[in-house]
């Protein structure tokens, strides 16, 4: 999001912008895992839009059809009582999360598959190596999450020290398919007590369909087990699942699909949104630098773009 949202900027004030990507699709942290048969946004669940600018981008989207709310009941467990959590706006993308991404990418340059595993300053600006290909950019926008970005941007830089000391937590992510409709009172639910963090039905996003679940565990669990097997996480998180069903007085699940993905660098944030310098032609951008959500890596990426605009104007 931060990178689609900073080129997005970029283009449109006629810059010749290039967005390389590790990943084989679109979506970062905002990704559907598919099957055959089934899909699950295995990242994030839903996003909410406070400020006037991402509020525009998401009207946009509403437009376009590929983003709606997500009007389903969201509750809350605290291991004794489970009600409604507070009343917000939500929205998701159509038919899969990284739906409004591919919409931003569609008029950009954008390579997948390209791991930048360099960045060097360059008589030009910055040179930009990922295997054996190189770029030359007069500016650069790295909107990576910090640990990673903290070890290609060069330590004497002004910003790496932001990038090395901000903190992000792992996330283990499971991908539940049932064979029969779970009854419940609600489509979602905070999980504040035990390994889960957050349990969803999927399929309650408009334009999906079955019995798919999405589990995440805490970040205090997924920590303790940040080496432990797929397998194993998602043994252990369908158990967890389970037994929360038969506490709510639910019948037995019958799983007919377990999968696991790990995010190692799931969610975290710096406290105060940090102020950088563009003058050397990098900035950094993500949603670690701005509240951790999705909103926040749009308006990092936004923030980044106009910096390096405003600098190159001076
Ligand atoms: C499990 C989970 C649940 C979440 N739930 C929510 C939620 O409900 N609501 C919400 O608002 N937010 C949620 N979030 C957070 C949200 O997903 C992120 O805030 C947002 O997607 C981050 O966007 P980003 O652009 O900053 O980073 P990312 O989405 O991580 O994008 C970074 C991109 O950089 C690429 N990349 C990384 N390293 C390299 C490299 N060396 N070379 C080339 N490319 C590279 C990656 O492939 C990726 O595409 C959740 C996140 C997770 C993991």
């Amino acid at each position: 999001m931060a990178g689609l949202s900073a080129a997005q900027r970029l283009q449109a004030a006629g810059r010749r912008v290039l967005v390389l990507d590790k990943s084989r699709g679109i979506g970062g942290r905002m990704a559907t895992r598919r099957s055959d048969t089934a899909q699950w946004d295995h990242g994030a669940q839903y996003f909410t839009a406070r400020s006037a600018a991402f509020r525009r981008q998401v009207a946009h989207w509403l437009r376009a059809r590929v983003v709606c709310a997500w009007t389903a009941p969201v509750y809350a467990w605290d291991g004794q009582t489970l009600g409604e959590s507070s009343p917000q706006q939500r929205f998701v993308g159509i038919p899969a999360m990284n739906a409004p991404l591919r919409q931003m990418a569609e008029p950009l340059q954008v390579l997948p598959n390209v791991e930048v595993d360099a960045l060097q300053a360059h008589a030009l600006g910055w040179q930009v190596q990922a295997g054996d290909q190189c770029w030359v950019a007069t500016q650069v926008v790295l909107a990576i999450p910090a640990p990673q970005a903290a070890k290609l941007i060069p330590t004497a830089h002004p910003a790496w020290p932001l990038a090395a000391q901000a903190q992000m937590q792992p996330c283990w992510a499971v991908m539940v398919s049932c064979a029969h409709a779970i009854q419940l009172p609600f489509a979602a639910a905070f999980i504040n007590s035990g390994p889960l963090g957050w349990i969803a039905h999927d399929s309650s996003k408009a334009g999906r369909a079955g019995e798919h679940w999405v589990l995440h565990a805490s970040p205090e669990w997924s920590q303790a087990q940040l080496e432990q097997s797929a397998e194993v996480v998602s043994q252990l998180l369908s158990a967890e699942f389970s037994r929360l069903l038969h506490g709510w007085g639910a019948p037995a699940a019958e799983f007919t699909h377990l999968g696991a993905h790990r995010w190692r660098y799931a969610r975290g944030s710096c406290e105060q949104p940090v102020p950088q310098q563009a003058t050397s032609g990098l900035m950094l951008a993500g949603d670690w630098l701005e509240g951790g959500r999705v909103e926040g890596a749009y308006l990092s990426g936004l923030a980044a773009a106009e910096a390096l605009l405003a600098s190159a104007a001076q």
